[in-house]
């Protein structure tokens, strides 16, 4: 017997208002993301293309889906129209892309913009000085058909628990300063970060948005 619709609503209990929960389900199967469908989970997170698009009609259609892995441009319109929201946009260009393929299809697509803070060199995201020239130079008004919505961001994966608190006050402050550059941006109010082993202190440096998978799920088989 597993615990997922008991993690999923231990999780629940203890998320402050205004925080939601991404039930990150890559590398387990349907049956598992029933488990906590069950338990009222609505709102899950896979980061591969493949894997995504084999489980999505295998599943209820009231379940949203954010993507949250490497994206390769050729990929992106296998995922727009299918994702409430990309939230790993981690180049220029790719956001280009997905704003072209959106306009092509005639739909818009939800977006975060992913930040690296992390001391780890091979994780993706703009840094922060990227991050905030694009929105001074209000780069974001050639957009036609992408919505930003806020920025996701990981901490460095240590047990240095000072240094995760301080990578999420790092991110927390690029959210509040594109906020102070950009005022006028509308909907910019997702801060998506924390994820098993670190989202109550994400949530106490500001996250609005936490993605779970290990906690809920247990260990992934790759
Ligand atoms: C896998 C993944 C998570 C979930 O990680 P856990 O440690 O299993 O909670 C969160 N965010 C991103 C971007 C991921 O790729």
């Amino acid at each position: 017997m597993s615990h997922i619709g008991e993690e999923i609503r231990k999780i629940h209990g203890l998320l402050p208002d205004g925080v939601e929960l991404v039930a990150v389900s890559k590398f387990h199967p349907a049956e598992a993301i029933m488990e906590a469908y069950d338990a009222g989970q609505r709102l899950f997170g896979e980061s591969r293309v493949q894997e995504l698009l084999a489980k999505l009609p295998l599943l209820p259609a009231d379940i949203r889906w954010h993507f949250i892995g490497h994206l390769q441009t050729n990929k992106v319109k296998q995922v727009i129209g299918r994702v409430a929201l990309i939230e790993s946009v981690d180049t220029e260009k790719l956001l280009l892309h997905i704003d072209k393929e959106s306009r092509k299809a005639g739909i818009t697509t939800g977006v975060l913009m992913q930040v690296h803070v992390a001391m780890e060199e091979t994780k993706f995201g703009f840094f922060r000085e990227e991050i905030l020239d694009f929105f001074r130079d209000r780069r974001f008004e050639t957009l036609t058909n992408t919505h930003i919505y806020g920025i996701m961001g990981m901490a460095s994966n240590t047990d240095d628990e000072a240094r995760v608190a301080s990578d999420f006050g790092e991110i927390a402050s690029i959210f509040r300063e594109i906020k102070e550059l950009c005022p006028d941006l509308r909907g910019f109010d997702t801060l998506s970060m924390g994820m098993s082993g670190d989202w109550p202190l994400a949530v106490e440096k500001g996250s609005t948005l936490v993605r779970v998978g290990t906690a809920i799920f247990g260990q992934r088989q790759y």
